[in-house]
């Protein structure tokens, strides 16, 4: 029970590599909020989580809006007393040659990444500041946050961004005992990449299997899928490190598509 008396906050969580989360978090002792805008979803979740024996609430927060976002990280405290972790995890994708990018999608993108994670960031922070008890900040990047590729200028540009913001978070948050780190998986079989095979099958004029071999899975060492469960293991492993021996820093779990 490696984050017993802990709670943590993840966004996105209804879904994907959030919910993968979210278990495993609370297989490990932690009380965990389910912070997503799909309610309905998030309730499942957390009401699953309490079949299996956890404790889980299910906040509804659009992590673009800073008013939910600060109403989510209060109903936390508010219902288990503080937040010692937050996974800002909630993304999505959007498949456009960028000579054909709307701006609006160039916006959406960056604000569910960058605004997402700086709204929650802050919001948890002054928690964790004023708690005392030091915490960990972990910010679901991605291979994306090391390498581009085409047709994903937003999502690219965005993950890029969050590497920025985990160091400065490093930086000011360890005056109070507070860790920023990124995890960047490669691609891992969630409905957002499930989505995306079809798009750019489409986009590119080739096969789905072909997307799969030759576009997603080129560059691994061995042709494999990134696992929910090799996702789980490293924001778990960083949420329970123990000490700021560890902080700005983003750990690549790719199967070697980048290797540093
Ligand atoms: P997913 O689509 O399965 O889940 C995403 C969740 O985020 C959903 O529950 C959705 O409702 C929620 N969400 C979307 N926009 C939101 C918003 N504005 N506010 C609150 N919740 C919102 O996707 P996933 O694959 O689990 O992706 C989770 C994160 O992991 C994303 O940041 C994604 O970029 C990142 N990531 C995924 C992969 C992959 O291969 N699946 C690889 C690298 C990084």
């Amino acid at each position: 029970m490696r984050l017993n008396g802990k709670t943590a906050l993840i966004t996105g969580a209804a879904s994907g590599l959030g919910k993968e989360i979210a278990q495993r978090y609370a297989a490990e002792g932690a009380k965990v909020c389910i912070a997503d805008m799909n309610i309905e979803a998030g309730r499942i979740v957390a009401d699953e989580i309490g079949v299996a024996g956890g404790v889980a609430m299910a906040v509804e927060m659009n992590v673009t809006d800073e008013e939910a976002v600060n109403a989510g990280v209060a109903a936390t405290v508010d219902a288990f007393g503080t937040v010692d972790i937050l996974v800002s995890n909630a993304g999505n994708q959007h498949i456009a040659p960028l000579t054909d990018l709307e701006f609006a999608d160039w916006k959406r993108l960056l604000a569910i990444h960058l605004d997402g994670a700086f709204l929650t960031t802050k919001a948890c922070m002054r928690q964790m500041k004023a708690a005392g008890n030091g915490g960990s900040i972990l910010l679901m990047g991605s291979a994306h946050s090391k390498v581009a590729s085409a047709l994903k200028a937003p999502y690219v540009t965005a993950k890029h961004g969050l590497l920025g913001l985990a160091r400065v978070v490093a930086i000011e948050g360890a005056a109070y005992g507070v860790r920023s780190n990124v995890i960047c998986p490669g691609f891992v079989r969630t409905p957002l990449v499930e989505k995306q095979i079809p798009e750019q099958a489409s986009t590119l004029g080739i096969t789905e299997e072909q997307v799969i071999s030759d576009v997603m899975l080129k560059d691994t060492v061995d042709g494999e899928f990134t696992t929910l469960e090799d996702i789980g293991d490293t924001a778990i492993f960083l949420a329970a490190f123990p000490s700021n021996a560890l902080t700005g820093q983003s750990v690549v779990v790719s199967h070697g598509w980048y290797v540093e």
